[in-house]
């Protein structure tokens, strides 16, 4: 019985079929180029071949450039950017250390649960749904006491609200605090030029802007951070977490030398090593830039169908994702097997207090115009077969002028 389950769950067959016929466009995993994947399935060598020190070298050595941070040290690590968050966390945070969290949603909250985990007195502020916390917020309770480390989502996947970073580098260097940004739904899609805003830490996850699939937690810690972590008065609780395990293999393969602690993840890395180089390739500036236009686009285009968004104002939209309202009268278990039927995958609500109000889509990575078309198509057929009365077209209409207009 159990086998029979399981080996219908994997009947590989049946899931490629399913992917022959839908666009995967949720805020992560994304849709990723065909030679990240042949990378990836490529066969696996041994983690101390020269080929693979070459590789695994080259990649560390790429995330600098990437995360616009030439002095930062990269990890790369096997797991998901909860392991990143946990990681930073475990080697920054010792016993009754003050620390900030400034959430914009669901992700913003777990780095609270986090950073409690390990010890830490946390002070959280909390924006409203669709909101952000003000610098003058952030700045006021700096203000109040000592805090070793400040942490923010760049992009809260749950809202699709974007921070500024900038002026939060700046605040961390005015009261001397390490600020770390979760930039798992932003890295490689999001303006994020860590070392020149003065950001200590910045971390993601593969599967998201970086254009992998799901596998790497990727970090970058400034001198200071690296510095704060050696000058620690007690151990890492966390024996893989501990950068003392991770620091001289990161060395070590940098500088094309075998090294061992846990066996790297060879073909993810072999992955990375594709996806860094065709972000490289593609200039950080001008993908940045095609992120942010695509993600104007997109979201003018759900305007112009008539759907609200959950960020409260434009300029904290996220160029990496959108996050719709249902229109009244619709729900998630109407339209999204619509959306798919029509093509494309989307995802639920997220948000402990919308959940069941709105949905998410991802616009990051390797997408293209014609994927934006489609969803737009998708979503515009998704919502006609529910009966949504609006002006049919006007989204792949607005998408289409916005996508053309010139600067
Ligand atoms: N932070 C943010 C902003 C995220 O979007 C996610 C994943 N959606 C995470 C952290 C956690 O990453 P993972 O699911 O890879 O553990």
């Amino acid at each position: 019985m159990y086998i029979d389950k399981t080996s219908n769950i994997l009947n590989i067959k049946a899931i490629i079929a399913m992917k022959d016929r839908s666009l995967l466009m949720i805020p992560g995993p994304v849709e990723f180029e065909p030679a990240v994947l042949q990378a990836l399935g490529a066969p696996t060598t041994s983690h101390v071949a020269p080929d693979f020190i070459e590789i695994f070298g080259s990649s560390i050595s790429l995330m600098r450039g990437v995360f616009l941070c030439p002095s930062g040290q990269p990890f790369i690590i096997a797991g998901s950017g909860t392991l990143a968050m946990d990681m930073v966390a475990a080697n920054l945070i010792e016993q009754g250390d003050n620390v900030l969290v400034v959430s914009t949603g669901y992700f913003g909250d777990r780095y609270e649960e986090i950073a409690k985990r390990y010890g830490a007195e946390v002070t959280c502020l909390h924006a409203a749904v669709g909101g952000i916390v003000t610098t003058d917020v952030i700045e006021a309770e700096l203000k109040k006491k000592s805090y070793k480390f400040l942490t923010f989502t760049h992009v809260d996947t749950s809202t699709a609200v974007k921070v500024n970073p900038k002026p939060i580098g700046e605040l961390g260097k005015k009261y001397g605090v390490l600020t770390v940004l979760d930039g798992v739904c932003s890295v490689g899609g999001e303006e994020m030029r860590q070392e020149e805003w003065g950001i200590d830490v910045a971390f993601t996850a593969s599967q998201k802007a970086i254009g992998v699939p799901p596998g790497l937690a990727l970090i970058v810690a400034s001198p200071k951070a690296i510095d704060t972590w050696k000058k620690r008065k007690t151990n890492v609780t966390n024996f893989y977490s501990d950068w003392k395990n991770w620091l001289p293999i990161m060395e070590a393969y940098e500088n094309r030398k075998p090294s061992y602690f846990a066996t790297p993840a060879v073909n993810h890395v072999c992955a990375l090593f594709v996806g860094l180089n065709s972000i490289i390739k593609e200039g950080v500036e001008a993908r940045i830039t095609r992120h942010h236009k695509f993600g104007k686009a997109f979201q003018k285009a759900l305007s112009a169908i008539g759907l609200k968004q959950v960020p409260l104002k434009q300029e904290y939209a996220a160029s990496t994702m959108s996050a719709p309202y249902y229109p009244e009268g619709i729900a998630a278990s109407g339209l999204l097997p619509k959306i798919k039927q029509a093509g494309v995958i989307v995802a639920g609500g997220l948000h402990q207090q919308i959940k069941d109000k709105y949905f998410r889509i991802g616009h990051m990575g390797a997408v293209k115009e014609s994927d934006l078309y489609a969803t737009i198509g998708a979503v515009e057929s998704g919502l006609h077969a529910c009966g949504y009365s609006y002006d049919m077209g006007a989204g792949t209409i607005a998408l289409h002028e916005e996508l053309n207009r010139k600067e």
